[in-house]
């Protein structure tokens, strides 16, 4: 399968690798005509306020909210794909979930924690650099994974968001669940 990556910002290298790892084409996506060609889109983490402002610049917003792509959000990333962010107006609008941007305190810019994430593994190496936390979920949203009382992994159909930057470790296994249980069911649907 081949699944892009949104190349504006972020670590957008160390995300193909895992795509490779897991044994699939990455492909870094800089304009939107190139949607069209991959079969999932990777929202990498950054910032989120310079990422929607490069993404307003080239069009992806639009795009990418009339889009049909199974996509999977890190840190910064699962900031746009918000329904609601606290304090400012949501973005894409994919994930029915109220984020609440760096909110594990000034102390701790920085920290790993390892997390049980449903349907993935129970020892998933978490890095979390000025992460967001998701305050809220509605129905329709099946939380994967929390530290302490704070939802760090959601899921809702073809969407997937992380708090966290799973591209930074060498485990691959959350990208390889996002390409075998999200993004290869919608393929065979579409069929
Ligand atoms: N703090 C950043 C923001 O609010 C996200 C940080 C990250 O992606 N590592 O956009």
């Amino acid at each position: 399968m081949k699944i892009g990556v949104l190349a504006l910002q972020g670590a957008v290298r160390e995300h193909i690798r895992h795509i490779e790892l897991s044994g699939h084409e990455g492909v870094a996506i800089k304009r939107v005509e190139q949607l069209e060609d991959i079969d999932g889109l990777i929202l990498p983490g950054g910032e989120s306020t310079t990422l929607r402002r490069l993404m307003n610049l080239y069009g992806f917003k639009d795009a990418l909210q009339q889009s049909s792509l199974p996509m999977f959000g890190t840190c910064a990333g699962l900031i746009v794909l918000a329904k609601d962010i606290v304090g400012e107006e949501g973005y894409l609008n994919k994930l029915d979930i109220t984020v609440q941007r760096n909110s594990f305190g000034r102390q701790v810019d920085s920290f790993e924690s390892e997390l049980d994430i449903k349907g993935i593994a129970e020892d998933i190496e978490g890095v979390f650099i000025r992460a967001p936390h998701i305050e809220s979920v509605r129905d329709n949203v099946d939380v994967l994974s929390t530290v302490g009382d704070k939802i760090v992994a959601v899921q809702e159909g073809k969407y997937l968001g992380v708090s966290f930057h799973p591209e930074l470790t060498d485990d691959y296994r959350v990208t390889n669940y996002f390409i075998e249980n999200i993004v290869r069911p919608a393929i065979t649907e579409k069929v």
